[in-house]
């Protein structure tokens, strides 16, 4: 049975994935209002959705607040009468989980079950409402040379990032199983693209080459990540919200697997073609390896034939494309990358345990 959202409540939509959904969301369907509920932590900012509310006027609402304030969650669901909550929100970086585990395990874990338990309370029996969690296939742990994840691959989460996602996706099939809450899942690999903020593998090596900084490689740079266009992947999200199963979880990915190190490789290839370095060097020789992330998966590759051939979604950009928009944004948008790491992150190296949380 199709679903069609009128009031949706996106959780971390100042963030690297949500605010692109907004957009998506937002242009697809006319009549839609949404709701942004986000905490603005330091990886949300309202850089990302200003020209949102300018484009989309009173069919959009921002607020700033926390997926665990029981009341404010309350109050929005009332006020609001939301009949979709599309679940971004989360401490999403897996060093930063290292380095501090229990903010991980409070927002990932704890919010979720807030946001399901007031869906529950406001929702009763309806069945024309929607619960939409997004997460990540880093549950399903780590594979070897060979093999997909599927959807029915068995959890075995190696970080307190990707084990406080598994904790939450459980947290919303049991909401579903026990109490019938229409929910539906997606488990996605790697995404890239605008606005992500400059701390993860490609938006920091797109910056610091851009400044002709040392680009650190972790180990060897062999890992393996399957790297989805962040559109792609909020497309996808949209297809599940309006035509997924109930109870279903669906495996996003975009059939590119690389491994880190070709990723930095292209990443300097582009940067040298667009914006040449003075001394006509290759960017190349600021590659310099760095100790190994405690825990790193070493591969991990996504079987997304559920989705294409229930719901139609396949990817549409191929890598070297969707590389390529990438770097031409953020050298297009260094003010943005300025104005959100500003007094936020300094590019220093995060998550080798040594701080206690
Ligand atoms: P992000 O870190 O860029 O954004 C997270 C957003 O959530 C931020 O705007 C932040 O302010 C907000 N937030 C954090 N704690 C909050 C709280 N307690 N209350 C309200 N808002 C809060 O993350 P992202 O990369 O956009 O990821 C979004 C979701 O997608 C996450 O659930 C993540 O696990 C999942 N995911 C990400 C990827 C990826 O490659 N980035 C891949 C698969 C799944």
């Amino acid at each position: 049975m199709s679903h069609n959202p009128r009031i949706m409540l996106v959780t971390g939509g100042a963030g690297f994935i949500g605010c692109n959904y907004l957009r998506i969301a937002l242009e697809a369907d006319p009549s839609l209002r949404l709701v942004n509920l986000d905490a603005l932590t330091y990886a949300g900012h309202p850089a990302g959705q200003r020209d949102v509310a300018e484009r989309f006027g009173d069919r959009y609402t921002f607020i700033e607040g926390d997926i665990r304030n029981t009341d404010l969650v309350r109050a929005i669901f009332a006020e609001h009468d939301v009949d979709t909550v599309v679940h971004f929100a989360a401490e999403s970086h897996v060093d930063r989980s290292i380095d501090g585990p229990l903010d991980f395990i409070d927002t990932n874990i704890r919010g979720t079950a807030n946001l399901l338990e007031t869906a529950r309370a406001h929702w009763r029996d309806r069945d024309d409402v929607r619960f939409h969690h997004i997460s990540t296939d880093e549950v399903f742990g780590s594979l070897g040379v060979d093999g997909l994840f599927s959807e029915t691959t068995p959890y075995d989460p190696s970080s307190p990032y990707s084990a406080s996602k598994a904790a939450s996706d459980h947290l919303v099939r049991a909401w579903h199983r026990t109490y019938g809450l229409p929910a539906t899942l997606s488990n996605c690999s790697n995404n890239y693209g605008p606005f992500q903020f400059p701390e993860k593998l490609i938006p920091l090596m797109i910056a610091n080459a851009i400044g002709n900084k040392p680009l650190p490689v972790y180990g060897d740079g062999s890992n393996i990540r399957d790297w989805l266009y962040v559109t792609d992947h909020c497309r996808a999200i949209d297809l599940v919200v309006r035509q997924g199963r109930v109870g279903r979880t669906y495996n996003v990915g975009g059939g590119s697997e690389r491994t880190n190190l070709e990723i930095v490789h292209a990443i300097c290839d582009l940067a040298d073609e667009f914006h040449p370095r003075s001394n006509g060097g290759s960017r190349r020789d600021l590659i310099t390896f760095v100790t190994d992330r405690p825990g790193h998966d070493q591969r991990y590759a996504i079987d997304a034939s559920r989705i294409e051939s229930e719901l139609g979604w396949t990817p549409d950009h191929r890598l070297e494309d969707g590389l390529r928009a990438t770097v031409e944004w953020y050298l297009a948008n260094r003010a943005w990358c300025d104005e959100v790491t500003a007094e936020r992150y300094d590019g220093s190296r995060l998550g080798l345990s040594s701080q206690s949380s």
